[in-house]
């Protein structure tokens, strides 16, 4: 009989001719069939391998076809899949493999050095090339018996950013995935139609399943990209067709920079997301004076990662607005007591439904702190206004609280980013004797013009109460980012401090 879990199999059997993956570095084109045997017999490889339920498979490699493969066959034998970010440092991988402890690793070649050096300490049983175990998939036979997968039993282990200290493994079920999954068809409108370039990180839950187990599910096609260079990209979303893409603020940045973005229409393109970090205002105008349906999403590890929902209509009406709950999902603003906020004002964002992770891999403490009678406390902050819509208004912990005042940074940001002479800017709240903490913006200058202190203030001036007005302003060539090209906000202010004492 087959399993709920098993819907690889219902979708190689609904379509089997229909093209499910598409790897753009080897031009590897798989039916839904060829996928779903070729998973059987990776699966079948694995389990003559030694490995069961539980048992964790880990991968170190660029964005590839690998990544769908031992996802898959990770769930038709109940192992659990660990996708590992290529971009950590030697000493983070090392902390990652000792935490989740797989039985096997596969790794890309472009890795052996690391690998031998990371199996010294990990002592890993298994460890197999990824062109080793693409040839094995081929001579192997297929899965038998498969093991009884239950829907709630881990699926994948996501390393989270870490953009607020030590990666915490965020233990996904079947059970998540695939209602982040339904979610995400039901809410967003995904169809067969639907083909999907998957150019950020798939170590990363936007890369893995923002959009890519989502159109799978429904039968699209996921394009697999691994550098993201812009104007290939536009190449490729034109030459495959693409109707829906996710990338994060700073790819749409380079992204709209490109010649060849003003040059082409992106007719088949029906939706353009920005997700994983707040998308400068300026990005949304670029994106809709070319006539393109772009909008928000507000994405999370731990919750699906996809949370929210908005009609092209409302997104340009409630400008920054991440919409409406997704369709089995509810969301509540609350205070530091836990109880719900009036509409328009600030609190703690909280999400209850059934695409939420089970655990932090090894950490009750972190997961007991999590959850509060089965919601999810996110840490980020949001309000609703009188229609229900959401705003994201950043991360609880970047809050800053200046004279006894609260300042949200990514209002200042948003202020500031409207300046025709700033590229990119970061508020953080730095401590100091008299206020507490001083607001501070961080400011990457368009290359033509220095900017001053005193212009950006009375730039700022009129637009924000006095109090959130950077006290100071620093200026920059680049900001530091995180291994998925978020803003990194914990190593600017950390500079910062380092810079003063
Ligand atoms: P770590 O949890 O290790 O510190 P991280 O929170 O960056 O890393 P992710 O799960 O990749 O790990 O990112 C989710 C976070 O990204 C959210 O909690 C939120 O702070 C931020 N985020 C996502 N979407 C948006 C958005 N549209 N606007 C503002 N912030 C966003
Ligand atoms: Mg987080």
């Amino acid at each position: 009989m087959q399993q709920v879990t098993d819907w690889l199999e219902s979708r190689s059997r609904l379509a089997p001719e229909k093209v499910a993956l598409v790897e753009v570095s080897t031009g590897i084109r798989l039916t839904y069939q060829q996928f779903h045997k070729r998973v059987s017999r990776l699966a079948g490889y694995l389990q003559r391998s030694g490995l069961g339920k539980g048992d964790r498979i880990a991968l170190l490699a660029p964005n590839s076809i690998s990544y769908m493969d031992l996802l898959f066959a990770a769930g038709r034998i109940g192992a659990v899949f660990v996708p590992l970010n290529y971009r950590f440092a030697i000493s983070e991988l090392a902390y990652v493999l000792a935490d989740c402890t797989p039985k096997v690793l596969v790794y890309n070649e472009s890795y052996s050095r690391s690998v031998e050096e990371l199996n010294e300490q990990a002592q890993i049983p298994l460890v197999i090339s990824e062109t080793a175990y693409r040839s094995a998939i081929s001579e192997s036979e297929e899965l038998t018996a498969a093991a009884k997968v239950d829907l709630e039993d881990p699926w994948a282990i996501i390393y989270t950013g870490g953009t607020t200290g030590h990666p915490k493994g965020v233990v996904l079920s079947h059970r998540a995935i695939v209602w982040n999954a339904i979610n995400t068809v039901v809410s967003w409108g995904i169809t067969a139609n639907d083909i999907t370039p998957v150019y950020l990180p798939m170590f990363h839950t936007g890369g893995l399943n923002a959009l890519a187990t989502p159109v799978l599910y429904a039968g699209g096609t996921v394009v697999i990209g691994k550098d993201f260079e812009p104007s290939s990209i536009v190449e490729i979303l034109q030459r495959e067709n693409c109707t829906i893409a996710l990338f994060v603020p700073t790819m749409y940045h380079m992204l709209i920079q490109t010649p060849e973005f003003a040059k082409t229409s992106f007719s088949a393109m029906h939706t353009f997301l920005s997700g994983g970090a707040p998308c400068p205002y300026t990005i949304y105008e670029t994106m809709w004076a070319k006539g393109l349906n772009f909008k928000e999403g507000y994405g999370m590890t731990e919750a699906g990662p996809n949370n929210f929902y908005i009609h092209p209509q409302d997104a340009r009406r409630k400008i920054g607005s991440v919409g409406v709950p997704m369709f089995h999902n509810t969301i509540r603003i609350v205070d530091d007591n836990g109880c719900d906020v009036k509409p328009g004002e600030v609190g703690e964002i909280w999400i209850s439904g059934p695409h939420l992770f089970s655990e932090y891999w090894n950490k009750p403490e972190a997961t007991a702190e999590a959850f509060e009678d089965g919601w999810l406390r996110t840490g980020d902050l949001g309000r609703r206004d009188e229609e229900g819509y959401h705003y994201i208004a950043g991360r609880k912990k970047d809050m800053i609280i200046t004279g006894g005042e609260n300042v949200y940074p990514l209002e200042v940001e948003h202020v500031l980013e409207a300046h025709p002479n700033i590229t990119e800017v970061a508020v953080v709240g730095l401590p100091d004797p008299k206020w507490g903490e001083a607001v501070t913006a961080v400011v990457v200058p368009t290359a033509d013009r220095n900017l001053t202190e005193e212009e950006l203030k009375s730039f700022c001036s009129g637009k924000i109460a006095g109090y959130k007005i950077p006290k100071k302003f620093v200026f920059v060539e680049e900001l530091p980012k995180t291994s998925v090209g978020k803003i990194d906000k914990k190593r600017i202010s950390d500079n910062l401090v380092q810079i003063r004492k």
